[in-house]
This record gives structure tokens, sequence and C-alpha cells, in this order.
């Protein structure tokens, strides 16, 4: 078996005496898509944030390509690992072009100009996210699915190998949702996303990680993590589990107690 992509050892999260997150260990392979659910508060954020580096380990460690991300520069580790987290367009008047171009800031200097490769290696990423006709629009005028493609485009061209996305179909229309992570699977990286929906998750992912007040419940295929009795102690409601008859996934459905009983 090839060696992880992405390793967490005991990787653990305790902010000002709280802890965020329990030891937390897994492996994820190159080219998996990697689903982190679990309910508000849970730690999912937190976890991300611990692999971008936006919050350091209180203890364990993070092996990406058997390098421990403790010994990467900032630099290095935006190179390696692309985040999309925000929708909210910049603040400053920017085109779609210029926000994918900066994907290239890890791989610069200060003063480097962007050579036709650069320029190519830009358009390529929009092409491949449906947006190459937008290129020289102003990034406010795009809806929340172009806004979304825009930052996976902008993944694209900063050439990192892992993706992690922070709930990529907030405030997005079912079809926008489905077409999100369908980019998000087809671009050939290996991606981490905490996801809020449960079917989709179920649908999308190769496998997935439940957290649970800071502590990893499961890991590992939808089938073992997606389990009735699993789902509705986490998420405090009964629930049913089936296959889909028409694509053959999980298929969850929550019943609020009144409807149940
Ligand atoms: P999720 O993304 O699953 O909703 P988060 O990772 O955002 O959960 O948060 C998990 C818990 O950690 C929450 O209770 C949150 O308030 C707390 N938390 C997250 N970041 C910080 C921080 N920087 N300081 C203090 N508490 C934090
Ligand atoms: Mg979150």
């Amino acid at each position: 078996m090839p060696p992880a992509l992405l390793r967490l050892n005991q990787a653990a999260l305790v902010i000002d005496g709280q802890t965020i997150l329990e030891p937390v260990s897994f492996s994820v392979s190159k080219g998996e898509f990697i689903g982190i659910i679990g309910p508000n508060g849970a730690g999912k954020s937190s976890l991300l944030k611990l692999i971008n580096g936006n919050q350091p380990l209180t203890t364990g460690d993070i092996l990406l390509q058997q390098r421990s991300l403790s010994k990467l520069s900032s630099r290095q580790r935006a190179c390696r690992i692309a985040s999309v987290s925000q929708v909210s367009p910049p603040v400053f008047a920017l085109t779609v072009y210029q926000v994918a171009a900066m994907g290239l800031l890890p791989h610069k200097g200060w003063f480097d100009v962007n050579s036709s490769e650069d320029e190519q290696h830009i358009k390529l990423a929009l092409q491949q996210l449906g947006l190459e006709h937008k290129s020289q629009a102003l990034v406010e005028t795009l809806s929340g699915g172009e806004l979304q493609r825009l930052y996976l485009a902008r993944a694209l061209v900063q050439q990192a190998e892992l993706l992690l996305l922070d709930e990529p179909t907030n405030h997005l229309d079912v079809l926008y949702q489905h077409q999100i992570l369908q980019l998000s699977r087809g671009l050939g990286k290996t991606v981490l996303a905490c996801l809020h929906d449960l079917n989709l998750a179920a649908r999308y992912c190769d496998k997935i990680a439940l957290l649970h007040q800071g502590q990893l419940l499961a890991f590992g295929s939808p089938e073992q993590v997606l389990t009735a009795v699993q789902l509705s102690q986490v998420f405090q409601l009964p629930c049913e589990v089936k296959l889909h008859p028409v694509h053959g996934k999980l298929q969850i459905t929550f019943f609020a107690s009144g409807v149940w009983e």
C-alpha cells in the first residue's frame, strides 16, 4: 500500500484550557475525497485549521507526504495545501482573473511578474471551472455558485495537492451543491471537506470522519460511518438509513420527534 498523503497522529487542540479536539488519528490516501461531518461546534473547522496551519497543534503531529507540517514554512505549506473557506467576495474591486491569479502568490517573490505559462495556467483553471467567459467580470457581480467555483479555480492555480473545503455547499441551491461537489471530486486532488448535508456526504465521499464534541467517533466508508444508531445518537434525532433505489448510495432521513411518535 502506498504511504498516506496525509496522516494525523493524535492531533489535538486545546485553547485557553478548553479541549476543542481530543487526539485525532486518521490517514488519507492520494486522490481520496474525505467528508468531515458532525453537529455545529463538533470541531470540524478547527480540524481543517490544524491542517492548513491557521491553528497550531497543541499535541500530536500532522504529516503530509511523511513530513511533519510543523517543519514546513507557511509558503511551503501554501504550495501544498489550498483552503476554500469563505464565500463572501473580497472587499477590493478585483476581477475574476485577478482573484484566480492570487493562487500563484505562494510560488512567487514580491517583484515576480506572471509568465505566459502562469497565464495559461490561470486560463486553464478558469476553463475547468466554467468561468472563462467571466474572466474580466468583477467578483462582486458573481453568484454564490460562481464565487465558490472561483475559489476552487484559485486553489487549482495554487497547484496544491491537498484541498480543504469548509462547507463548500453553504448558501448554494441544490443544483450548485451537486455541481461544486462533482467539480471538486473531478479535479484529481485529495480533498477534505466539512459537509453539513449527510446525503451529499454519502453521495460524494470515499470516506467520512464523524466528529462529536471534539472527538473523532468514526472514520471509514459511508456505510461504516453513516449508521442509523450512530447518527441518531450524535444528531439527537431518530434516523433511518436506506439505500437509494436509483443511485444506490445511502439515503439518510431524520424524523422530528413529533412525527416519530
Ligand atoms: P464546527 O466547525 O464543527 O461547527 P468549530 O471547529 O468551529 O466547530 O468549533 C468547535 C468548538 O471550538 C466550538 O465550541 C467553538 O466555539 C470552539 N472554538 C473554535 N475556535 C476557537 C477559538 N479560537 N477560541 C476558543 N474557542 C474556539
Ligand atoms: Mg465550522
